[in-house]
């Protein structure tokens, strides 16, 4: 089912692959008729993740590029939409000289290719195909078929693991092992069986259950691996290491083992486990509140940004949600964010908890405390400071107000029409650019180089009508895009740490290289402290 971990499982399979030497990719297929990911809300769907190429893809591609630590692209994610979309257009160019197209076998087809695609990409040995949803549920079944296909068209080049999940009810107080047999019988109805079975639960699996599910799913006891819940994504493939996962994977295609291990993941594992002393970090967003839940998924790659730079300083991350709405109506429980060591305001969309963010810019900026703005988070950490620094008391995006008087925050020329003619689809500027840093800049000492890339995601932007305004007040104009002249980072000179970026460097932080700018901004919390 959703949330049980498949991500973490492929990247963590693709880890323990890698550190035996091996050349690993990964492909998401996720089962919604949406073409990308970029048109779904994050409540709904999480975190809406960037590759370089700007393929706005699920957040388990964030997952597969940091257990990885490769840059992937449009090659490593599709779904139902896009895959019944290219074989639509190559229908429409007569590419199939005529005949009949259908469902099966030519959307199965279709995903095969590319799944070889994938590979050939980056001419690896492995190719993870990570399919999204839950088995026995209607939407996902071609993406079976393809892989049932594929099989059967490569033999003894293809293994099976399905995630399953074990419950432990509360008033039982026993590991409950037949959802997941309920879940291999309804594979097997699919024409697969599992190689493997990775059993999620709270608690490791014992030896009986290990049993248990090996008799009645028809697997070698061996290839049941246990995946206890842990306290970090990143010990998982440390607990497939331990019941010899990968050994298991190359001796079944008949694989020699290469001699590498896993000492430096390893190490950054126990760096993990041994940083106790916290430092605190909140996030004002607002894509939380899930009916009586709340949700981190649509935050993911901040969260883990956030975590990367604080183990490298080996402190514990504190993080905790905070919601922005409740800054628009009570002033007073503005004052909890003095109980943090640093903030962040990360990206986002609509007029929604906007306010309340800026309310919230305002007591960082006055009261000296870390503040890291991400898109969004610099284009309301501009207004803050038009408004209430300059005084232009109307700034404010177009996005919120079109008939503003004093549009700080303008939409790019280029998205007026796309905007127009609703074509929303994958058109906002999205995936890498350059950007120039500014020598004599806090952004100059954090990168080190004058020269980056980063990833994009958005529509509006600082307007350069308002730059100089801004800068004589005392806005720092830290990177600029050459190409185009725009604004990519602002900053303060005198505060603990003020920064915010128009692109999403949490895109590219990876667990053993935090980003330059989470990485200083947790220093400028650890020092504030
Ligand atoms: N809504 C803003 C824009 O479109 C910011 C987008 C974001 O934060 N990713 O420019």
């Amino acid at each position: 089912m959703s949330s049980i971990g498949k991500g973490v499982a492929t990247a963590s399979i693709g880890k323990v692959l890698e550190s035996k030497g091996f050349s690993v990719t990964a492909i998401k297929f996720d089962p919604y008729i949406n073409v990308d990911a970029g048109t779904m809300n994050p409540i709904e769907h999480g975190e809406v993740f960037v590759t370089d190429d700007g393929t706005e893809c699920d957040q388990d591609v964030g997952n597969y590029e940091r257990f990885l630590d490769r840059d992937l692209s449009s090659a490593n994610y599709a779904t139902t939409g896009k895959v019944y979309l290219s074989v639509i257009q190559r229908e429409r160019n007569l590419e199939y000289n005529g005949r009949c197209v259908e469902v099966v076998p030519d959307i199965p087809n279709e995903v095969i290719a590319r799944i070889q695609a994938a590979g050939k990409a980056v001419n690896a040995d492995f190719v993870l195909i990570e399919i999204g949803g839950t088995v026995g549920e209607y939407q996902n079944m071609l993406f079976l078929e393809a892989a049932r296909i594929l099989k059967l068209q490569n033999p003894g080049r293809v293994l099976f693991a399905l995630v399953g999940y074990l419950p432990i009810p509360e008033m039982v107080g026993e590991m409950k092992t037949k959802p997941v047999q309920s879940a291999v019988k309804l594979l097997n109805g699919a024409g697969i069986q599992p190689d493997f079975i990775i059993g999620r639960a709270s608690q490791p699996l014992d030896e009986p259950r290990k049993r248990k599910i090996s008799i009645f799913c028809n697997v070698d006891l061996r290839d049941v691996i246990s995946s206890p819940d842990a306290n970090s994504i990143y010990e998982v493939p440390l607990q497939y290491e331990a019941d010899g996962f990968g050994q298991r994977i190359l001796s079944k295609f008949h694989m020699r083992l290469e001699n590498h291990d896993m000492a430096e993941w390893r190490k950054f594992v126990e760096v993990i486990r041994n940083s106790t002393t916290p430092v605190k970090i909140g996030i004002v967003g607002k894509y939380f509140e899930t009916g009586k839940f709340t949700l981190a998924d649509s935050y993911i790659s901040v969260i883990e940004s956030v975590k990367h730079a604080a183990w490298f300083f080996g402190r514990k991350p504190e993080i905790s949600w905070l919601s922005s709405e409740t800054y628009e109506n009570d002033s007073q429980s503005l004052n909890e964010l003095s109980d943090f060591d640093g903030i962040i305001i990360p990206g986002g969309f609509g007029t929604r908890g906007v306010e309340g963010k800026i309310k919230a810019i305002e007591f960082c900026r006055t009261r000296n405390i870390p503040f890291l703005g991400l898109c969004l988070g610099m284009q309301l950490a501009t207004i803050e400071f038009a408004r209430n620094v300059c005084g232009l008391k109307d700034a404010t995006s177009t996005e919120f107000n079109p008939k503003t008087s004093q549009p700080v925050i303008d939409v790019m020329t280029d998205q007026k029409q796309l905007l127009e003619k609703k074509n929303f689809g994958a058109t906002m500027r999205l995936g890498a650019y350059n950007c120039q840093i500014i020598e004599n800049t806090h952004a100059f000492t954090a990168y080190g180089k004058a020269k980056i890339s980063e990833r994009h995601r958005h529509r509006y932007e600082l307007n350069n009508a308002y730059r100089k305004a801004l800068e004589d007040k005392g806005l720092v104009i830290a990177g600029v895009n050459p190409q185009k002249d725009l604004v990519e980072i602002i900053e303060l000179k005198d505060h603990s740490f003020f920064m915010a970026s128009q692109f999403h460097p949490e895109f590219k932080s990876r667990p053993l290289r935090p980003h330059p700018l989470f990485r200083e901004f947790v220093r400028a919390a650890i020092e504030k402290k």
